[in-house]
């Protein structure tokens, strides 16, 4: 059995005791923008926060896209998240590769270029990421003005977080 099948097997039983109060969720107190990887998967759980809380807005690193705007921008202006978290960290695989290598890589792996992603938003420094990533949501016309918006690392190592400063 692949793993799609085991979840969808185990889905049965997650439903069977779903919190239907989740039905109706009430606003979002936040929204975290954070990275795919697995080990943020429980990111809620170590903010002490439930399910229902936050919008958790995931990609490859933590980047600040249009998409991820998108999703700011609708978690804020209509759902209403009152503040803003950015988790990044540390060994994120976004700092194993430079953008150009994996587009070298993968065109010449499949023989062609491609039109987009235009960019991976691979990284070097953490801290430097982390705060031009902020910079970016902050910056955007339409992300209002009063609310929080801070910028974190997360340590995969002792599951601490901790804040970077603007
Ligand atoms: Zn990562």
């Amino acid at each position: 059995m692949n793993t799609i099948d085991e979840a969808l097997k185990a889905n049965g039983t997650y439903a069977k005791s779903y919190d239907r109060a989740l039905d109706r969720p009430p606003p979002p107190r936040l929204a975290i923008v954070t990275c795919m990887d697995p080990r943020l998967t429980n990111i809620l759980q170590a903010l002490g926060l439930g399910a229902g809380d936050a919008d958790v807005i995931r990609n490859a690193g933590s980047a600040i896209t249009e998409d991820s705007l998108r999703s700011l921008l609708v978690s804020t202006r209509v759902l209403g998240s009152q503040e803003i978290m950015i988790i990044n960290h540390t060994d994120c695989g976004l700092m194993t590769f430079k953008d150009e290598e994996l587009d070298a890589k993968l065109q010449k792996l499949t023989g062609t270029a491609a039109v987009v992603p235009a960019r991976f938003y691979s990284f070097t420094d953490l801290e430097e990421n982390t705060r031009e990533q902020v910079q970016k949501v902050k910056s955007h016309p339409w992300i209002p003005k009063d609310i929080p918006i801070r910028g974190f690392v997360f340590d995969v190592h002792t599951g601490k977080l901790r804040e970077v400063a603007a």
